[in-house]
């Protein structure tokens, strides 16, 4: 059936300014690193897409290796993308990345040129799209001289591949460094996307800062840790979840040991106080510096979508609130 996006998508979302640049991004994104990849059934995937955009959830994220297999994300959403979205490209944010292996051989990661243009032009390809909206490097590249790989940007906005130009995991004086570079070439570094929770808070150091000062927007990946910071390992850990599912491979299941479930009890009931579940509280907690553009969420199914944007009924924290998050993730 042809999809029909809902009227009031917009009525629900905010949409805060990326640094200083023209762009809004809504409040939550929604990412495709894991459950859209080729092995996840496509109409789970593909409720979850027309779901967010109904909820004003108009960015998605992406990159060349999300699946598994590897590119089979940006597959999956081209073929959304065909059969719903096409109408609504201009009402989109479309990201991808390159900078971690994608294809064997010297040219298949890192932070070279050859494999940045190389990659984005693969990523169009599998998304069906003449352009995306934001690309990053999705990591530095310590063997690279930033000027090639922040050139190659510059040259995939002005070859008209990407509209905007960003990094992901920059340390603060790389990003000092990647900032004046792009600002130099005239293609000014749109956004940062590092790792932000309450269990790492590595930005609040000197990152946010430079960001500020920069005029860079900032979008915060796994704002859930992964989904540690909800309530779903409080008892054990369902077979259905991210745990379970990469435990063999990852030991991922490790991660949720007994003091950190222990932590996440004292914060699940600082949320309950707030009348907000724990993952509404983690999205609202990153959200609460004026400077975050965007939490960039994930998810497995359509309520989880649904419940983090219902997190931006309360986005305020008391002082109280906040000393005892301090306390509890100390
Ligand atoms: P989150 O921290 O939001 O974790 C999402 C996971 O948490 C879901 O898949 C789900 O896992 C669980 N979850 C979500 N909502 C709930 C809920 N209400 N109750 C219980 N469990 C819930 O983010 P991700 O780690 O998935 O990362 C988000 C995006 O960030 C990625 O898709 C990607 O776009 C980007 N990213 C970027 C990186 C980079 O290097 N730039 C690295 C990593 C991510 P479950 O399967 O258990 O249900």
């Amino acid at each position: 059936m042809t999809y029909q996006p809902s009227d009031t998508r917009y009525s629900s979302m905010s949409y805060r300014r990326t640094g200083r640049s023209g762009l809004l991004l809504p409040a939550i994104s929604l990412g495709l690193w894991y459950n859209f990849g080729g092995i996840d059934p496509l109409e789970n995937a593909r409720a979850m897409l027309r779901r967010a955009f109904d909820l004003g959830i108009t960015h998605f994220d992406l990159a060349n290796n999300y699946g598994p297999p590897p590119g089979s994300a940006e597959e999956t959403f081209g073929r959304v993308l065909a059969q719903d979205f096409k109408p609504y490209r201009d009402e989109l944010i479309i990201s991808s990345k390159a900078g971690y292996l994608m294809w064997p051989g010297p040219y298949g990661e890192w932070g070279s040129r050859k494999y940045l243009v190389a990659s984005i032009d693969q990523s169009l390809r599998r998304m069906g799209l003449d352009y995306v909206d934001i690309f990053y490097s999705h990591r530095p590249d310590p063997h690279t001289p930033l000027e090639e790989t922040l050139g190659a940007l510059d040259f995939i906005v002005r070859s008209g591949r990407a509209l905007y130009a960003g990094i992901s995991t920059y340390s603060p004086e790389q990003t000092r460094q990647a900032a004046a570079i792009l600002r130099q070439l005239g293609t000014p570094c749109l956004i940062h996307q590092p790792r932000y929770n309450m269990f790492d808070r590595w930005i609040e150091h000197e990152l946010l800062q430079t960001l500020e000062e920069a005029g860079i927007g900032c979008i915060a990946f796994s704002p859930l840790d992964q989904g540690i910071l909800t309530d779903k390992y409080l008892r054990a850990i369902p077979d259905d979840s991210r745990a379970a599912k990469l435990d063999n491979r990852f030991h991922w299941g490790d991660k949720v040991t007994p003091a950190r479930v222990a932590q996440v009890q004292q914060l699940n009931a600082v949320a309950q106080a707030r009348g907000q579940s724990l993952a509404q509280m983690a999205i609202a907690w990153v959200l609460r510096h004026p400077g975050m553009s965007s939490a960039l969420i994930g998810a497995s199914k359509v309520g989880q979508i649904e419940e983090a944007v219902a997190a931006l009924d309360n986005l305020t924290f008391s002082a109280d609130e906040l000393t005892q998050i301090d306390a509890i993730t100390a």
